[in-house]
């Protein structure tokens, strides 16, 4: 089985280019070749800022890469043959650890709700339609796809711990670190006062209140 957390292998960047254009087109379409339905671009997403994009790095900027790997891959291969290490549940899905199982689910719950409104609920297509349906410059908007990013790559990330045994933080640590990794990657976008996006911060200190 290829190491997905190596970040050591090298691959052709026409490669980049396509695997970043699917998953573009998976995150705002919900299917990895229906670009067409892309509301905001990767492109636009990747601007500078002073050219109206949100001031993110592309692909190969490490975090990013390694969430966008997954999404990809959860996207590819929906299935395990693992059972789940935080509930137990033998049939570890895409969409039993996104977000059927309780684990995952507290955290995403008490986080998305105020950003993707009540009608929240644990199920993967439910959700990835609700954020491709939101509308893609609104600040709940772009909040809601940076915590799913931040999210899906941190309840991975804690499941590959445990599956070492080196894991087992509780709902509340991770949820911490969530906040903390959202937070930084708003702050680091730096937008200069007066630009439309500046509310960002605010929007997200009221959502984690
Ligand atoms: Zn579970």
């Amino acid at each position: 089985m290829v190491n997905f957390w190596s970040s050591a292998f090298i691959l052709p960047a026409k490669c980049y280019d396509t695997i970043e254009s699917m998953c573009s087109a998976f995150l705002w379409s919900g299917s990895p070749t229906q670009t067409h339905k892309a509301k905001v671009s990767w492109e636009d997403l990747s601007l500078p800022k002073d050219e109206g994009g949100l001031g993110v790095r592309k692909f190969k900027d490490t975090a990013r890469t390694f969430a966008l790997k997954l999404i990809w891959r959860l996207f590819t291969k929906p299935a395990s043959l693992w059972g789940c290490g935080y509930c137990g549940e033998i049939n570890e899905t895409r969409e039993h650890l996104f977000f059927a199982c309780p684990y995952s689910y507290t955290i995403w719950e008490s986080l998305a709700r105020p950003l993707v409104g009540r009608n929240i609920n644990p199920d993967w297509e439910w959700t990835v339609n609700r954020l491709r349906t939101m509308g893609g410059k609104s600040l709940d908007s772009i909040l809601a796809r940076m915590l799913f990013q931040t999210t899906v790559y941190y309840i991975w990330k804690e499941r590959n711990s445990r599956r070492h045994r080196q894991g087992g933080i509780q709902t509340d640590q991770l949820r911490r670190f969530i906040d903390k990794a959202v937070r930084n990657r708003i702050c680091s976008l730096r937008y200069a006062h007066g630009h439309k996006l500046e509310g960002l911060l605010r929007r997200w200190f009221e959502v984690t209140l």
